[in-house]
């Protein structure tokens, strides 16, 4: 039971919420507010898959919710259209395009910088839901896509947004950044595995292993950390785990040469020590 998507005359922006026009046959759409690339995410029609075990009252009731949700959605109302996909789905659990759609208002209202992660959590479970239901769905892979593809975008926005927090010497650590802000970075880094456990494209993981490691264009210069709060941030262990994830897809990955900012305080401390 492979399902339609539903026709999008606009789409908002992720990184910046402007809303932008797509034409029919688009996949991808430029911001020309803010420069970010998308993929357009086309939500499901799902008021013709009823259960056919449904009661005929139940079944025309299910039909109007599911009408209402197509209609939410393509308002942009993602609250509105969540809360009628969990209707539908106390109805019945079992249809596959319900829970991608709902997987659809999740990745919207995660777009909000400070719910991002909770929210992604969210999306892949619900996609793996629908996955479960139906395996081969190409509309679940096509969104699947659509969707890791966003979110990496999304929180790559979000990561260089996040400025040095100016402040007195002894509260910021690592050239100007406050522990906040750090913890911050590191949750938007994060993603990029979430995205990836959505949709496996090495890339993402590619550039996570680049930002923890030293090199020029990382976000921040992980080896001028202090040493005393050397143990806050798994920052050598989560580029180890992220290599070997890449390293099962691509055996002959070689990770970045600089040497991690691990390496670095290693001499620190013996040479500190002698
Ligand atoms: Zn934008």
């Amino acid at each position: 039971m492979e399902q339609e998507n539903l026709i999008l005359i606009s789409q908002k922006c992720s990184s910046c919420g402007a809303s932008l026009d797509i034409e029919s046959s688009l996949t991808k759409i430029k911001c020309m507010y803010c420069g970010s690339t998308f993929q357009v995410i086309r939500p499901l029609k799902v008021s013709s898959s009823a259960n056919s075990s449904l009661s005929e009252e139940n079944k025309q009731k299910y039909i109007n919710i599911a009408k209402i949700l197509e209609k939410s959605m393509l308002a942009n109302n993602f609250q509105e259209a969540y809360d009628y996909c969990n209707k539908l789905l106390e109805m019945d659990t079992d249809n596959a395009d319900v829970w991608i759609d709902k997987a659809i208002c999740a990745y919207w209202l995660s777009s909000d910088n400070k719910i991002i992660f909770s929210q992604a959590k969210e999306i892949t479970t619900y996609l793996n839901t629908a996955r479960q239901i139906n395996q081969d769905s190409e509309k679940l892979k096509e969104i699947s896509i659509a969707i890791a593809e966003n979110l990496f975008v999304l929180s790559r926005y979000y990561l260089y947004k996040i400025q040095k927090t100016e402040s007195t010497k002894y509260e910021t650590f690592c050239s100007g950044y406050l522990r906040t802000d750090l913890t911050n970075i590191l949750e938007h880094i994060k993603l990029w595995d979430t995205a990836y456990q959505i949709h496996p494209n090495v890339v993402f993981l590619k550039r996570a292993v680049e930002e923890l490691t030293p090199v020029l264009k990382a976000k921040v210069n992980w080896e001028q950390r202090i040493l005393d709060e050397t143990n806050v941030f798994p920052v050598k262990a989560l580029k180890e785990a992220y290599i070997q994830k890449i390293k099962k897809a691509e055996p002959l990955y070689i990770p970045p040469k600089k040497p991690s900012w691990f390496a670095y305080l290693i001499n620190y401390v013996s040479s500190s020590n002698g």
